[in-house]
């Protein structure tokens, strides 16, 4: 069974993974492994610069992904093109790496799970809440960014009530109650949800 995990920026989606990970849960971090693979797959790097138009793999055959940032800022179609390479890599990459669990069920993590519609490959999707004043600090901190820099990021995002009313489970992370004891709890239902 695949369980989606989602949440927006700095809402603690990697925080309460790990604390499944820790209860024998595999759990695959789509935003990582799309950048992995982004670096590491010959053929998706070609057809990136292919479309992009541009010289985005560097000598040493790394790919160059601050001019791919700049390219696609703000051009929505270019943006487009990108994802249709991207996202069936990784979509490939999932269901091999899937083949290979054995856990009761996999949490996929990925921040725009409702963004690219992709719940209807999750039998459930756990949302990850926090308000936004408490992730926007979060992200400042840990990013080292400006209150207007993380705001932009999260413009590119649903915002946090639009994704309330399409997740099955949620959980709060606003830091007033137990996380470990609402995973726990979560877990449990899952567990009978796979059965
Ligand atoms: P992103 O989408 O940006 O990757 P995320 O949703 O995966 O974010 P995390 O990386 O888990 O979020 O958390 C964001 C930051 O907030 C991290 O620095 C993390 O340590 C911190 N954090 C998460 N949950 C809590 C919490 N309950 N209390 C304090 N700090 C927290």
């Amino acid at each position: 069974m695949i369980v989606g995990i989602t949440g927006g920026i700095g809402s603690g989606k990697s925080t309460v993974a790990t604390i499944f990970k820790q209860l024998g849960i595999a759990v695959y971090d789509t935003d990582s492994r799309a950048k992995q693979l982004m670096q590491e797959n010959e053929a998706l790097k070609n057809s990136l610069q292919k479309v992009l138009q541009k010289t985005i793999i560097n000598a040493d055959g790394s790919l160059n992904r601050a001019l791919i940032a700049s390219l696609i800022f703000n051009n929505t179609t270019l943006l487009q093109k990108v994802n249709a390479l991207v996202h069936p890599a990784v979509a490939e990459d999932f269901t091999e790496w899937y083949k290979r669990q054995s856990s009761p069920y996999v949490l996929k993590e990925s921040a725009l799970i409702f963004e690219t519609n992709t719940q209807h490959l999750c039998a459930a999707v756990i949302l990850v809440k926090a308000p936004l004043e408490v992730r926007v600090k979060r992200v400042m901190k840990r990013n080292g960014l400006s209150k207007e820099a993380v705001l932009e990021r999260m413009n590119n995002q649903w915002p946090q009530e639009k994704k309330e009313t399409l997740a099955n489970f949620s959980i709060e992370n606003g830091g007033e109650v137990s996380l470990i004891k609402q995973v726990v709890k979560l877990h449990q239902e899952l567990l009978k949800l796979g059965g």
